[in-house]
């Protein structure tokens, strides 16, 4: 699933591929769970207007129009947000992939998944939204307007601090794996990097959440801020179907200390990494290296 590194690295590389441009035509796929806004009228309000930003709130993406509308999008497990510049023959299925040519491969051609497709004014580089399993999210916002989604979140996880984390958690019975994948305490930190924050910051994911000390709470906040960053930096994991915007593979799954590791060796102490299962979710811990 792409997390804020990779919600956040697709910000970075789509937003100058639509900041200034003016929407000449959209084209969708038919009415699904997908879009909270009908695509009929996603059609009819973004042709002919230009996008003035593109921000980041936790893991939705909102694309700000020069009327103040905003249109929200969120990732969900596989959705993928990239322009036609983009060239990864991962798009592509094997069939299709096996009937091109290596110069080919690059070609991107909208298909059943691609369920918004921005042409531009301007002829330029097309940006399109693929999303194979359906569980992103589109909504249009008008000026003004606000959503429930969106109200919740809580501190943005890249500007997380010790002092803010220790007052979040005061009185918290949920073990602390279970807080830090809370949206509404924490906006953005997902599976992958709550275990690797708490790997580095020396606390069990287990541990009753109030219970984690000041001191802790520093280590754990300076390591989801190192976790996330480093990650933008190496352009954002590439487990199973997430692709950077432009194609690229994200290199950050070839630094992860304990996330997917069960029952191999600790990389710092050579104790086995155990796997357990906290919020539903596989958490992962080395027992020697965190308490
Ligand atoms: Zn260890």
């Amino acid at each position: 699933m792409p997390e804020l590194p990779e919600v956040e690295v697709t910000r970075r590389r789509i937003g100058p591929l639509l900041v200034g441009r003016r929407i000449r035509e959209v084209r969708t796929t038919r009415d699904s769970r997908l879009f909270l806004t009908r695509p009929t009228k996603l059609r009819a309000r973004l042709r002919g207007r230009s996008v003035a930003a593109l921000g980041r709130s936790g893991k939705y993406l909102l694309a700000e129009f020069d009327d103040g509308a905003r249109l929200v999008v969120h990732l969900g497990m596989t959705g993928q947000l990239f322009s036609s510049a983009a060239a990864s023959p991962r798009l592509l299925s094997a069939t299709r992939r096996a009937s091109l040519t290596p110069e080919a491969q690059g070609d991107f051609r909208p298909d059943a998944h691609t369920h918004l497709q921005l042409r531009f004014e301007d002829g330029g580089p097309q940006v399109f939204l693929r999303d194979v399993r359906k569980f992103g999210k589109v909504l249009l916002l008008e000026p003004g307007e606000s959503h429930p989604r969106l109200a919740r979140l809580g501190l943005d996880a890249l500007e997380t601090t010790g002092e803010s984390l220790f007052a979040a958690l005061r009185g918290r019975k949920a073990p602390i794996k279970a807080m830090l994948l809370d949206q509404a305490l924490l906006s953005g930190v997902g599976n992958i990097y709550a275990d690797e924050a708490l790997f580095r910051a020396g606390v069990r994911p287990a541990r009753r959440a109030g219970r984690v000390t000041r001191l802790e709470c520093e280590r754990l906040a300076a390591a989801i801020r190192e976790v996330l960053e480093r990650s933008i930096e190496t352009g954002g994991s590439s487990i199973r179907d997430y692709i950077t915007p432009d194609g690229s593979d994200g290199f950050y799954q070839d630094e992860r200390r304990v996330y997917a590791r069960g029952g191999e060796p600790c990389l710092r102490c050579g104790s086995k990494i155990r796997r357990i299962t906290i919020a539903q979710r596989g958490t992962h811990y080395c027992p020697s290296c965190q308490s």
